[in-house]
């Protein structure tokens, strides 16, 4: 039988983290017969929240979910307990051994919040987070951050962790990637699994760009372009991006709750692919620290096509970027570098 992995779900009480621990705890994150260790964090004022989930967790008896021994000593005596979860509000223990981080929690931004007054929340957030991960964290953590703004709280983590490989700190645009492959498919009355290869570019925020210039579909004549059978540029370069884009404000609008079942889904997605790899012949969008490939400024978090293998990314290289794809890839970059000036003008 396999060791069981040890995830971290931070904000674990909130929505996106209740759609995800069962999702984890079920095989979807790593695998049918990877056994798992769920390591939940909240704040004090969600800890019977938490506890709540904690129960629900015990309750669905997932088979994969798997016990870890704790040893209480008391003078002489000790007392070997196994918990099914670890369910807590200290960050040290939260973090204490796990191999994959889901940062989920995050300051919201309120109504009437000026952006520099979350921005600073979420710094010193991710400030403290990041010391707990690199000091007690198993070596070689993958870190995929989720909370808002998603690329600059990785950075974030990143810098005040400076022992983890910087490599291994991510954030997650495999929702836009996700909703940018449904755009299509229901466009093209296909199957969402025979669409491939679209790249979101740069910060998960709406200046992101979802770009469909080498994404294919595959038809009983082989691969084709998207644009070949779409035959709408007008459409591909206007209402499709802006679909995408707007998808999170559109999902809120209807259900009048953020989108946490498919964020929880692309969570999933983002980690599965990051450590069993992504198929030949095809790529998927990460938020990774950038070295300035496809002239992206270089030092931020930026949304990439990468392929993974061996529990490793890499950025696909060599795709042609046009025109009116340079100006996107541009603009979101020069956004991402304004956000990582206003968090460093909160450091200090
Ligand atoms: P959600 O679980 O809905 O969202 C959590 C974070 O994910 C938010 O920052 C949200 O950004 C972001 N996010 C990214 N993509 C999406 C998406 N597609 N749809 C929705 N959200 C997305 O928030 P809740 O308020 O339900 O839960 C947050 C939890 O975090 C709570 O349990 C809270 O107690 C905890 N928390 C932890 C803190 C800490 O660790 N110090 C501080 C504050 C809260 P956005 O807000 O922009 O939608």
């Amino acid at each position: 039988a396999k060791e069981p992995v040890r995830v971290l779900v931070t904000g674990a009480a909130g929505q996106i983290g209740y759609a995800l621990v069962p999702m984890i705890a079920r095989g979807v994150m790593l695998g049918a017969d990877q056994p798992v260790i769920l390591h939940m964090l909240d704040i004090p004022p969600a800890e019977e929240a938490l506890n709540g989930v904690k129960m629900e967790l015990v309750d669905a008896a997932f088979p994969l979910l798997k016990g870890c021994i704790f040893i209480i000593m008391w003078f002489k005596f000790q007392m070997v307990l196994l918990r099914c979860v670890v369910a807590t509000t200290d960050v040290v223990e939260a973090c204490t051994g796990v191999n994959i981080a889901v940062m989920v929690g995050g300051f919201p931004r309120k109504e009437g919040m000026e952006r520099k007054d979350v921005m600073s929340k979420n710094v010193s957030i991710y400030k403290s987070q990041a010391s707990a991960l690199e000091q007690h964290a198993a070596p070689n953590c993958k870190v995929v951050v989720v909370a808002n703004p998603a690329n600059t709280n990785a950075l974030i983590l990143k810098e005040f962790a400076p022992s983890i490989p910087a490599k291994n700190i991510t954030c997650l645009t495999r929702l836009d990637h996700n909703r940018a492959l449904g755009q299509i498919s229901e466009k093209l009355n296909v199957q969402v699994s025979d669409v491939k290869n679209v790249i979101i570019w740069g910060n998960h925020s709406s200046t992101q760009y979802p770009d469909v210039n080498h994404a294919t579909v595959k038809t009983p004549s082989g691969e084709k372009p998207v644009r070949e059978l779409v035959k709408d540029d007008a459409w591909l370069n206007g209402e499709f991006i802006t679909t995408v884009q707007q998808r999170g404000a559109a999902i809120i609008k209807a259900r009048k709750l953020s989108s946490a079942l498919s964020a929880a889904s692309a969570a999933c997605d983002h980690i599965r692919d990051w450590v069993l790899g992504t198929p030949e012949g095809t790529w998927v969008s990460m938020g990774v620290y950038s070295d300035g490939s496809y002239n992206a400024p270089a030092g931020v978090i930026y949304s990439f096509p990468v392929t993974c293998g061996n529990g490793e990314w890499t950025i696909v290289q060599g795709l042609a970027i046009d025109e009116f794809s340079r100006k996107k890839l541009d603009l979101t970059g020069a956004e991402l570098t304004e956000e990582k000036e206003l968090a460093y003008s909160c450091l200090s």
